[in-house]
């Protein structure tokens, strides 16, 4: 797919962002390039859009940037799953473990009911932790998680990913 060349090269690398040794994936240059923006989109619709799908979850911050369009375009709602005490209804929470800390993602009680079919969308996948707690939180009220899908997936880890046996859509890997 020729679109995929221009999406990787519309995402900025930024070195020892926000700590020394990381070379941080940026997508905001992404989102300033209409065309790569509208075709990472676009991707994502043309492959969901036949599958059912009800709910389209997104992991803060970055799912924020891409989700809702997609879940307007295949007809789905919009659910934000966010970090703590954001919320201000009913929550459930879901602990995971980063590299050198641990974080939570919290969902609204009555967002998703049991039996949707939903998609996790978020910005880059590392480790797999963060959609690992975000598929226990659709799965613990109910729902299929049908994939997550990511516009970036690190290829350093590729093989040691946590998705709880669920499928991953990625659309770049960067070198
Ligand atoms: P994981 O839980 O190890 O898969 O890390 C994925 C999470 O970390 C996602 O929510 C990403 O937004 C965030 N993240 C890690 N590295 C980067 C990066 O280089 N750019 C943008 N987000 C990142």
């Amino acid at each position: 797919d020729a679109r995929l060349q221009a999406i990787s090269n519309a995402i900025r690398v930024v070195p020892h962002f926000p700590k020394q040794g990381i070379m941080f994936q940026d997508i905001t240059t992404l989102l300033l390039d209409h065309k790569a923006f509208k075709n990472t989109v676009d991707i994502f619709v043309d492959r969901y859009k036949d599958m059912d799908i009800s709910v389209v979850a997104g992991v803060e911050a970055r799912g924020f940037m891409f989700g809702p369009t997609i879940a307007l375009a295949i007809g789905a709602k919009f659910v934000p799953l966010r970090k703590p005490k954001k919320l201000p209804g009913e929550v459930i929470a879901e602990a995971y473990e980063l590299e050198y800390r641990s974080d939570c993602l919290e969902m609204h009680v009555g967002a998703v009911e049991a039996g949707e079919r939903a998609i996790v969308i978020d910005d880059l996948v590392a480790t797999g932790g963060t959609l690992s707690a975000a598929i226990s939180l659709l799965e613990r009220v109910g729902a299929e998680v049908v994939e997550c899908a990511c516009v970036i997936g690190l290829r350093e880890v590729k093989g040691q990913r946590r998705l709880n046996g669920k499928p991953l859509y990625i659309l770049v890997e960067p070198r």
